[in-house]
């Protein structure tokens, strides 16, 4: 993929300045190619911004005769919280009931990193991401449940080190219907990895967006 962008002077000088503010020389030895890695890196982990739904998905949209829960757990995803500019990682989990259409299931994690590579709070990632697979599928209920670990947090030691949050977007079925959204956080079994999280858990625990 092409990243605009990439390499061109102003930000590699603006992450020279970044260096010097924190106190560091951006000419010793060791920092001579941070900005440019810094660019880059920061050009990746933002991409989804440049990418394009449709694209991902092209060629990827069936039509079947099936009407029985999808689900995709386990998604590793990695993504940059827009409050500290620091990463927040962790499981995403999709479910969805198909009307007549179903995605290809590769494409799902795909879908994941369009959104979570780009400057997110964490419910905004796990909307956008049931959202999207209700417009370009129409089924029957979508549900996204995302469990994640903030940096901004546990490295700044801000409440609990090993805290997770939890968040979650319901549609149609998944939020009508009670036992289909019980079936699906069933199948999750989340917290069963030995972790902290747990449904119940909201997102207060996550990154809290301090002046
Ligand atoms: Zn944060």
């Amino acid at each position: 993929m092409r990243l605009p962008g990439l390499y061109n002077g102003p930000m590699q000088d603006l992450i020279r300045k970044l260096l010097s503010g924190l106190g560091e020389d951006p000419d010793r030895e060791g920092l001579l190619n941070t900005p440019k890695r810094v660019e880059k890196a920061l050009a990746f982990l933002t991409s989804g911004y440049h990418a394009d739904v449709d694209q991902v998905l092209n060629g990827a949209l069936f039509t079947v005769d099936y009407s029985e829960m999808v689900i995709v757990k386990d998604i590793d995803f990695y993504s940059l919280c827009e409050h500290h500019l620091l990463p927040f990682f962790g499981k995403c989990h999709i479910a969805y009931i198909p009307s007549d259409r179903v995605i290809g299931l590769s494409k799902i994690p795909r879908l994941v990193d369009v959104f979570s590579r780009r400057l997110q709070v964490q419910e905004r990632l796990t909307q956008q991401i049931a959202d999207t697979i209700g417009e370009k599928i129409s089924p029957l209920g979508v549900a996204v449940v995302i469990e994640a670990t903030h940096l901004c947090m546990s490295m700044r030691g801000v409440e609990k080190q090993n805290s997770r949050a939890v968040t979650s977007a319901m549609i149609g079925a998944f939020r009508d219907t009670a036992r289909t959204r019980m079936e699906f956080l069933e199948l999750l079994k989340l917290g069963s990895r030995g972790g902290s999280a747990s449904p119940g858990m909201s997102a207060t625990h996550e990154c809290i967006a301090e002046e």
